[in-house]
């Protein structure tokens, strides 16, 4: 007897990054690096620690469930009604609620390939089908053949900008005509996990440009500039209407009291992920011209990560790299995808990456 749904044995797994300590005693090393999950190297942001302190001497009990305080600090600083916010354990948990909002069994969800690995996993949830449109030769969005994937049981879809793992990023002028495209009753999340790197001022801040549209969903997280991946809290901006929905499918209590209270302190700290962000994305234009000497082919970043375009030599480029103690992220048949770190980090990847490239 089977006492789980057959469609789920195809489905692939989500790989998360390996554990630096476990790498580093597997080899034997001292220490290993890790650059395989988009993470900001430098530690929680200052009174993060404090405020989780506090807020643990409540643990026993349940958090605001609708994470009012934290509702109230996202639409102060972005300047939106706090009805139109749903915050969640990480965005990806949104994500996963915004396909449990729209989709019913056999609805399409469309969204770029390569991109995030999660999206073919919370279209699967729901029994939602997945509309993959090929990345463009240069890695970026095919945003007119993405529109032209839109049939009358598409409900979502999913553009990601920057997008991941790519780095590419999609402009204004494309982004104006792709979504004068998509039908009204079509929602388009704008997944912009790493728009705090961007420094492209051709390519918008989805919420400024286009959060007025009834049908844009902008998707952000305190996981990556706001240094908070490990506590899980993202949020989302929609039009109330949909807000409200979304919040009907939300598992009750995600956003957990430690994560609401870190996330408040973290928000004080704009100036201080301000100067974080300009030392990623100084390093990002470092590491990118370093590793175009190996590979030419690396596209522009606009995130705090950069893709090698490898094909069939990324899962050995990967091994090569994690031999030598840097725990790098490969997508075989693809490419591999590298964290920004530190300047030590980063100094030590690029080293790693000549050799590992022979
Ligand atoms: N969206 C994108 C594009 C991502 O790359 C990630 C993290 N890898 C997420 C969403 C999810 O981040 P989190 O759940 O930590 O907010």
């Amino acid at each position: 007897t089977r006492l789980t749904r057959a469609d789920l044995d195809a489905l692939p797994a989500y790989v998360a990054g390996r554990n630096v300590a476990d790498v580093a005693r597997e080899l034997g090393l001292a220490e290993a690096i890790k650059l395989a999950s988009n993470e900001v190297p430098f530690g929680p942001l200052p009174g993060v620690a404090e405020a989780i302190a506090e807020a643990v001497t409540q643990s026993h009990r349940y958090p605001d469930a609708g994470s009012v305080a934290l509702r109230d600090k996202l639409a102060g600083w972005l300047d939106v009604d706090a009805d139109r916010i749903v915050t969640g354990g990480g965005s990806v948990a949104l994500a996963e609620h915004l396909v449990k909002a729209t989709c019913l069994p056999g609805d399409e969800v469309v969204y770029s390939w390569r991109s995030f690995e999660a999206y073919p996993i919370i279209a699967a949830g729901v029994g939602a089908t997945s509309v993959r449109v090929p990345n463009t030769a240069a890695h970026g969005h095919d945003l007119p053949a993405m529109a032209d994937a839109i049939t009358d049981r598409t409900r979502l879809v999913i553009v990601c900008n920057p997008n991941n793992p790519t780095g590419t990023s999609s402009r204004k002028d494309e982004l104006d005509r792709f979504l004068d495209a998509v039908p009204d009753d079509t929602l388009v999340v704008l997944d912009e996990a790493y728009r705090e790197f961007v420094t492209d001022a051709d390519v918008p801040d989805g919420l400024r440009a286009y959060g007025d549209r009834p049908n844009v969903v902008v998707l952000r997280t305190l996981s990556k500039a706001w240094g908070l991946a490990g506590l899980r809290v993202g949020y989302l901006v929609a039009q109330p209407e949909v807000a409200g929905a979304i919040r009907k499918v939300l598992t009750p209590f995600s956003t957990s009291m430690v994560a609401q209270a870190a996330a408040l302190a973290a928000l004080d700290q704009e100036a201080e992920v301000r100067r974080r962000c300009a030392i990623v994305v100084d390093e990002r234009a470092r590491v990118t011209e370093a590793i175009r000497k190996i590979f030419p082919d690396v596209p522009a970043s606009q995130s705090n990560f950069v893709w090698l375009p490898l094909g069939d030599r990324a899962a050995a480029f990967g091994a090569a790299c994690e031999q030598r103690g840097v725990i790098v992220r490969p997508f075989q048949g693809d490419g591999v995808r590298v964290t920004i770190g530190t300047p030590e980090e980063n100094d030590t990847f690029l080293a790693v990456a000549e050799k590992a490239a022979i």
